[in-house]
């Protein structure tokens, strides 16, 4: 579902959600005026609908990303079809098992608790 067919549905979430995700993909490809564009519209659907109990990010801890979602790992870029399962994170950022465990050798294992 595309960004606009997800806004039509009334599916904000998923609309800012698909937003974000080619807001990334225009960085990737050097067109960072394109991107800003696209948050500045994902941004502002937060603010169409101030009555909508559906609030755009809800939750804010990572949670397993939907399998069938066609998402990459915000860090190594690879797409989940390559790297496996995801986990999301709330503003729209992915992440791969392989980017995790390079992420808790560089912070230490235990570090700060935990
Ligand atoms: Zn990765």
């Amino acid at each position: 579902m595309s960004a606009q067919a997800a806004e039509r549905a009334g599916d904000l979430r998923l609309a800012q959600e698909q937003l974000e995700q080619a807001a990334r993909a225009c960085e990737a490809g050097g067109r960072g005026a394109r991107a800003e564009q696209l948050r500045r519209h994902a941004r502002r659907l937060a603010e169409t609908l101030p009555g909508d109990t559906r609030k755009p990010f809800p939750e804010r801890v990572p949670v397993l990303a939907d399998a069938g979602q066609a998402a990459w790992c915000s860090f190594c870029c690879r797409p989940g079809q390559e790297v496996g399962s995801l986990v999301a994170g709330p503003a729209g950022a992915y992440i791969c098992r392989g980017c995790v465990q390079r992420a808790l050798s560089l912070l230490g294992r235990g570090a700060g608790g935990g």
